[in-house]
């Protein structure tokens, strides 16, 4: 029993050194407590750029976007450290690159980072979404067994932005084989953060199953 927690302590000292190496935002989101980031509540860091009069909102919006969760899924029980940047320099700092928000699993914790330009309700959801879906499955079968296509289609069920209202009734049989085979993040996205081949939308008819966000 020593030998395998030895193996499994390991394993992950690897998989943490070698995240670190090849991806510096790991180490970055890892330190953030030590950063110049100011924490806001409990697990939410915000980029030094903002105002202390906008903190309220920016956690309104974060209740705003758990309540949206609650509504459509029946609970919201992730506790993701949420990193809130504004400025290009820490978007690309934390993992960013071109994208306007990603979610991080890690072994030990989830990150939610988010570049808040705007109150994007929808994106910062999303991103929740994603958090929750890796709370509930677990890290290892959150990152092995859960295809791209899936993780992103739960979390566009939250997300109404334009670009994700296709009308999912008018699928045909060869559209759901090709969405399916995009099963890997890298053949799911763009580099500049679209998704790169969901079918179109029609024109008339229902384009998404839900109600516009009020
Ligand atoms: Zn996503």
């Amino acid at each position: 029993m020593k030998k395998l927690s030895l193996i499994v302590i390991g394993f992950v000292a690897l998989v943490f050194t070698g995240s670190v190496f090849t991806y510096p935002h790991v180490f970055f989101l890892s330190t953030i407590e030590r950063s110049d980031f100011n924490k806001i509540s409990k697990n939410i860091y915000i980029d030094p750029d903002f105002e202390k009069s906008e903190y309220e909102s920016v956690l309104s919006l974060l209740d705003t976007s758990k309540a949206r969760i609650i509504n459509e899924y029946g609970a919201f029980t992730a506790r993701p450290v949420v990193v809130i940047t504004r400025t290009p320099e820490n978007a690309k700092k934390y993992g960013l690159g071109t994208f306007p928000g990603k979610a991080f699993a890690a072994p030990w914790e989830q990150y939610i980072v988010v570049n808040h330009q705007s109150n994007d309700i929808d994106l910062l959801t999303h991103e929740l979404m994603h958090a929750q879906m890796r709370e509930i499955l677990g890290y290892w079968a959150y990152q092995t067994k859960i295809p791209t296509w899936f993780d992103e289609g739960v979390a566009m069920q939250v997300d109404y932005r334009d670009h994700y209202k296709v009308d999912y009734e008018s699928f045909s049989q060869e559209e759901i084989k090709r969405v399916k085979d995009l099963d890997t993040p890298s053949k799911f996205w763009t580099k500049r953060g679209k998704p790169k081949k969901l079918p179109s939308r029609k024109s008339s008819g229902p384009t998404n199953t839900h109600s516009s966000p009020t």
